[in-house]
């Protein structure tokens, strides 16, 4: 029991330290309201840094955006980021045996990338080929979009790339009208095909869980919603995160015979789902692309999931080969080392949520197959 003299002492004790306190803002006007978006916490965390400048291995980086096809637009034209001379010796620099630029486009723009990049460079470039969207409500579509990818092969081109643009962007009047859905089965040829001619589908179905949620103050993404308003795909009529994953799957077992890659360790935080899926379906892989924020803060698990699916993972970025000096090297630092709370991007751009990553620290059998083994058996190239 307190009594009342401990009682206005404690409370005169009180108004000391508030006044302190007080004062103490005075002197630090620093410390007034900061906006979300100024906060840049730094770690106080004494850890082991290692640095990781170069792959363990020569590396086959299965997903980058070398040049970009029009996706929607139904022109042949092709944006070209940059150019071999300049590429070489940055994948020189970082132990990069070959890079897959999976936006080749398709007509003459696929052309045009063939002859930039995988034609004078064969051991060092991988072209694939996109499908031509626009013309999807043409009657002959279904076929014409098979053949089209038959002639891609003819020319070169080593697999197809489908873009989120399916299921989220693609409209029965191509920008307008229904959502077209992810297995509409006009694609069924295209899909057919591409096993047949043992060409890898990598596909972007989806996105973070979080983009199909409000952004408001529980958005853990709520600083890149910020940053890209157009990233959210809440309300409206989109479908939702799992909707558009069950919808993959029935592609996958509808066409057992075709590979599918599918990209930033298949637009999932949901590793138990992820791994439901790839029981289900031998013929599904995952790429790690862009996915490092999600794989490197649950380490023990992604630690599990590479033991348990060594096989089918390949490592791959997204990045478009023009990316600043320490872009390749989080990645290498987290299958390589066992660092603990580090950036996933080169600072100050982590720019998909205010947490760091750990290392899983792979042994050399696993390294080695996520770092080009994997890649090489599904894209038919010696090692
Ligand atoms: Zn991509």
């Amino acid at each position: 029991m307190i009594n009342r003299r401990q009682l206005w002492a404690n409370i005169a004790g009180a108004v000391a330290a508030a006044e302190t306190l007080g004062h103490a803002q005075e002197k630090h006007p620093e410390s007034k309201p900061l906006p979300l978006k100024d906060f840049q916490p730094k770690s106080m965390l004494h850890t082991k840094v290692t640095q990781v400048p170069k792959a363990r291995y020569a590396l086959i980086d299965f997903h980058t955006h070398i040049t970009h096809g029009d996706d929607l637009g139904g022109t042949e034209t092709l944006k070209i980021g940059g150019q071999p001379g300049r590429i070489l010796p940055y994948m020189d620099q970082r132990n990069i045996r070959m890079m897959v630029n999976l936006t080749g486009g398709y007509g003459r723009g696929l052309e045009q990338a063939l002859d930039l990049f995988s034609r004078p460079h064969p051991d060092r470039f991988v072209v694939f080929t996109q499908p031509w969207w626009s013309r999807l409500s043409e009657p002959r579509y279904p076929q014409f979009q098979a053949d089209q990818i038959e002639r891609a092969q003819k020319a070169g081109a080593k697999g197809i790339k489908i873009l989120k643009t399916l299921g989220l962007y693609l409209r029965e009047n191509v920008k307008t009208g229904k959502l077209v859905k992810v297995d509409d089965t006009r694609f069924d040829p295209m899909w057919e095909t591409a096993g047949a001619l043992k060409m890898p589908v990598a596909i972007h179905t989806s996105d973070p869980e979080a983009f199909f949620l409000p952004v408001d103050r529980f958005n853990e993404r709520y600083d890149e919603l910020q940053n890209h308003p157009d990233w959210s795909f809440y309300g409206r009529d989109f479908p939702s995160n799992m909707e558009l994953q069950e919808a993959r799957r029935r592609i996958m077992r509808r066409h057992p015979k075709t590979q599918f890659v599918c990209l930033h360790v298949a637009d999932s935080e949901n590793l138990e789902y992820v791994s439901e899926c790839l029981d289900a379906h031998p013929n599904m892989h995952v790429d790690i692309a862009a996915r490092l924020s999600e794989l490197g803060r649950q380490p023990r698990a992604a630690r599990n999931f590479f033991d348990r699916y060594q096989d089918r993972i390949l490592f791959a970025t997204d990045g478009d080969a023009l990316n600043d000096p320490g872009f390749y090297e989080p990645y290498f630092r987290f299958l390589e080392t066992d660092d603990e709370y580090f950036p996933y991007a080169p600072e100050p751009n982590p720019e998909d949520g205010r947490w760091q990553i750990y290392g899983i620290a792979l042994p050399d059998t696993i390294l080695r197959k996520v770092y080009y083994q994997n890649a090489a058996r599904l894209l038919g190239i010696e090692t």
